[in-house]
């Protein structure tokens, strides 16, 4: 993100129709990502592993001109509870949720994933912006729907407005399950595939049927087909790696200001 601090536009020349322009773009857009295995462990842990993560989230922040201390952590817990967040949880560790929501610009909200769905959800009506993490528990439990619900009680969001999207994640290709988890899947039969004797859970659609079920547009849910388990060099995934620690990527969205 490109700071604009106190040096006034005029200064660079642009001309004012096109700085209206840029304006205009910047307010009403947002950013978003999600890191790589080559930028390293980002899962703050609230104890002395902490520093691996904290020096991989700020060198991977500097990368990208992102200011690591306007950053929200939060300690997830593979619930359905989301977080309302402003200025006052800039650097801080949010406990027990597993999904933020903010209106407040430039603040970065996190949550870190191995195979779990990041989910980045934006309304550009209201401006303002919700990340969450879901495993096959916070899909079961609907937890898109909740941020959707305490994003319309929050900023008046009209869920035809928000563009959501679904990031990369462990795919139907290697989400193996036992018939326990899938019976938990019985309201979203299409999501079970049984093949070879063995069953496998698509999230993606039933977060997409949760999701176009409440009035989000189908077309505006973009779906990554990246399957964190199938792409060894590019993403950490903990039913393949089997680690003693997680190892995990970070997701992240923020709305851009003026101000910056
Ligand atoms: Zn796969």
């Amino acid at each position: 993100m490109t700071k604009i601090g106190c040096h006034p536009w005029a200064k660079f020349d642009v001309d004012p129709r096109i700085q209206k322009i840029i304006m205009q773009i910047k307010h009403a857009s947002y950013f978003s990502g999600i890191t790589s295995k080559q930028d390293g462990q980002m899962k703050p842990y609230g104890d002395g592993r902490d520093e691996v993560a904290l020096l991989n989230r700020k060198k991977y922040f500097e990368k990208v001109g992102l200011d690591i201390d306007k950053s929200v952590a939060v300690n997830l817990v593979h619930g359905i509870k989301v977080a309302r967040v402003d200025q006052n949880y800039a650097g801080q560790i949010v406990q027990d949720a597993d999904a933020l929501i903010t209106n407040v610009a430039d603040l970065i909200l996190t949550i870190t994933v191995a195979d779990c769905v990041p989910i980045i959800f934006f309304d550009q009506v209201n401006k303002a912006v919700g990340i969450a993490h879901a495993g096959w528990r916070g899909v079961v439990g609907n937890i898109v729907s909740n941020v959707v619900e305490a994003m319309q009680e929050n900023f008046d969001t009209n869920q035809s407005d928000l563009t959501v999207n679904v990031g990369p994640h462990i795919q139907k290709c290697h989400f193996e399950i036992q018939n326990d988890v899938a019976d938990k899947f019985s309201d979203y039969p299409k999501s079970i595939v049984k093949q070879d004797g063995k069953i496998f859970v698509d999230l993606q659609s039933a977060i997409k049927h949760q999701l176009t079920s409440i009035g989000v547009q189908p077309q505006n849910i973009e779906v990554s087909d990246e399957c964190t388990y199938c792409l060894t060099g590019k993403y950490f995934s903990f039913r393949r790696d089997k680690p003693e620690i997680l190892l995990a990527m970070m997701a992240y969205v923020g709305l851009y200001s003026l101000h910056g």
